[in-house]
């Protein structure tokens, strides 16, 4: 794996940032917020569910494309800009993921209220997608020539059950090549995501013989099984360190009101700092979810196999953490101080958990403004202020990329 250097000290920050093609950026950056809103705006309003992320990506790869870029989509969909540095073997890669949360048919036009931009998918990741645009630009107004390849990406499957494969596509292919990996997500200039939060998703199924509500009263229930180990769960108490927990996100399962249902499934998120906790917690899910089939064959007095528990692995993402003092950490401190930023180290679940997992250096930073409410369809972004999170991705790209002189 190619190096990071522990070049960029407070001076040579002040000095990069001086330099003419870094100043025709960052001055672009000043006049521009703008026009990076408009394709934020542009591109949250292509949907891209989960598993369907292809139209949106079209649409950020000709605005890629006309920067310079050399563009391709590979085979999971991830679209690809290449901007090459004069060594090509070393690669300083930028990801914001494509897909949102919001299944098709979701209303996403974006409205405004007095400087909110409301729209599910309008921050999850729309900030993230419209700073790569805004980030291409920006290089292509500086004409900066870097050492490094700088590589900007739309990438798939990050949200849900995508189980972050667009990200791990793109580890298989650069690989060693690989000197950094920045997650662009959410807006948040407040923290670099340092730490990758470990999680296991499943989806629990209790299947049983069904019948009819008066006729085959006393038939076990595979609703109240599943609610009978929902709360067995709930009641196991969540480690505060490592900091831990679960979600119980989705729950259907029954044909009528008046049908003792043959099945019930629900989907489940668990999390935490350590992987060997989290191998724990699906050990407790598991007991708890068959305690609660089996209390439910006790009180209707069925046979111990009238109902099926079944598991199935809905996606497993790895923890992995940057050390403190890693030379990435370093360059973004720089930025930060040149910025007067301040920012605090962070723990969250990205893309950025592949890369760390597998010992890349990699981090997980917000793309500028304010946003809140992701995942939910009160979703709002305020771009006041986005000129800094742009700043901060462009000084903090060529500063890891190096200017070739
Ligand atoms: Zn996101």
């Amino acid at each position: 794996m190619a190096t990071l250097s522990a070049r960029a000290t407070d001076d040579s920050l002040a000095k990069l940032a001086g330099d003419p093609a870094c100043a025709r950026g960052l001055q672009w950056i000043d006049k521009s917020a703008t026009w990076v809103t408009d394709q934020q705006i542009r591109l949250t309003e292509i949907p891209a569910p989960e598993f369907d992320e292809a139209r949106r990506g079209e649409a950020l790869k000709e605005l890629f494309a006309a920067n310079g870029f050399q563009v391709r989509t590979d085979k999971t969909g991830n679209v690809i800009a290449e901007r090459p540095g004069s060594n090509t073997k070393s690669v300083i890669l930028l990801a914001a993921h494509l897909d949102t949360v919001f299944p098709a048919g979701t209303e996403i036009s974006v409205k405004r209220d007095a400087g909110r931009l409301l729209a599910p998918g309008i921050s999850d990741n729309g900030v993230g997608l419209a700073s790569l645009a805004g980030l291409a630009r920006a290089l292509a107004e500086s004409r900066v020539r870097t050492t490094k390849t700088i590589v900007l990406v739309g990438d798939v499957g990050e949200e849900g059950e995508g189980n972050l494969r667009g990200m791990r596509t793109l580890m298989d292919s650069y690989g060693s090549r690989l000197s950094a990996v920045i997650a662009v997500d959410g807006p948040s200039t407040d923290h670099v995501t340092t730490q990758g939060i470990a999680s296991r998703r499943f989806e629990a199924t209790v299947t049983g013989p069904g019948g009819h509500s008066w006729s085959d009263f006393g038939a076990p229930n595979p609703i109240t099984a599943m609610a009978r180990g929902i709360v067995l769960f709930s009641s196991v108490p969540m480690p505060a360190d490592p900091r831990s927990s679960y979600n119980f996100g989705t729950i259907e399962g029954g044909t009528s009101v008046n049908s003792i249902p043959s099945r019930s499934a629900v989907k489940i998120d668990l999390r935490s700092e350590d992987d060997a906790e989290l191998a724990k917690l699906e050990a407790a899910l598991r007991e708890a979810l068959q305690a609660g089939v089996k209390e439910e064959t006790s009180a209707t007095q069925s046979p111990a196999d009238a109902l099926q528990l079944n598991f199935r692995s809905l996606g497993t993402r790895p923890a992995g953490k940057l050390p403190d003092d890693s030379p990435l950490i370093t360059t973004i401190r720089n930025v930060d101080r040149y910025l007067g930023n301040r920012s605090r180290l962070e723990r969250s679940s990205t893309d950025a958990n592949i890369p760390l997992s597998m010992g890349i250096p990699a981090v997980a930073l917000g793309g500028g403004g304010r946003g809140g409410g992701s995942h939910t369809l009160d979703e709002w972004y305020d771009p006041a202020g986005r000129e800094l999170g742009l700043k901060r991705l462009f000084l903090t790209v060529v500063s890891l990329a190096g200017v070739d002189r």
